[in-house]
């Protein structure tokens, strides 16, 4: 049992499920990703020219979305670049409430997959004013575009007319 002293600088405080201590950082933490993607750097490139890529293996014929420098199905690196389908369907989507601490300065967010039209599934944000007119199996297409807030390029789903 910690007494009041203790509990005035300890970094620590009792879990409200379990009772246990859990310590508890203090700082602010800014992540910055640094990811390693000379073998995909075509991807973005593309985002900047208004288009959606995905690899093919040539050796198996396996093709991936997110795209893949390496052939996971059979290893092979000998991968070629092919354009996305811009269109297709809402397979489902999630209003996200509760946010990861890297997204708390957005309002209420849209996720959600989309099943292009060239069979792809394209995991993004949906911009859609209303989330009560998303239906499952609506048409949607992939718009490029920078997210508000954000000086990056990305994709997003955007709901289109039938
Ligand atoms: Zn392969």
């Amino acid at each position: 049992m910690m007494d009041e002293s203790e509990e005035r600088y300890l970094p620590i405080e009792e879990d409200k499920k379990t009772g246990k201590p859990i310590w508890v950082d203090v700082r602010e933490l800014r992540v910055r990703y640094r990811i390693p993607v000379s073998g995909v750097k075509r991807f973005f490139e593309a985002l900047g020219e208004g288009k959606l890529l995905a690899t093919k293996c040539k050796s198996c014929g396996e093709r991936y979305f997110p795209p893949q420098a390496y052939c996971p199905n059979c290893r092979s690196s000998e991968m070629e670049w092919i354009e996305l389908n811009s269109y297709g369907r809402l397979l489902t989507y999630t209003v996200v409430k509760v946010k990861p601490e890297s997204y708390q300065k957005y309002p209420d967010y849209i996720l959600g997959v989309a099943r292009l039209d060239d069979g792809f599934n394209v995991l993004a944000w949906v911009l859609c004013d209303d989330f009560k007119r998303l239906r499952r199996g609506m048409r949607v297409k992939i718009d490029i575009r920078k997210r508000d807030g954000e000086d990056y390029i990305s994709y997003f789903i955007v709901p289109v007319e039938d």
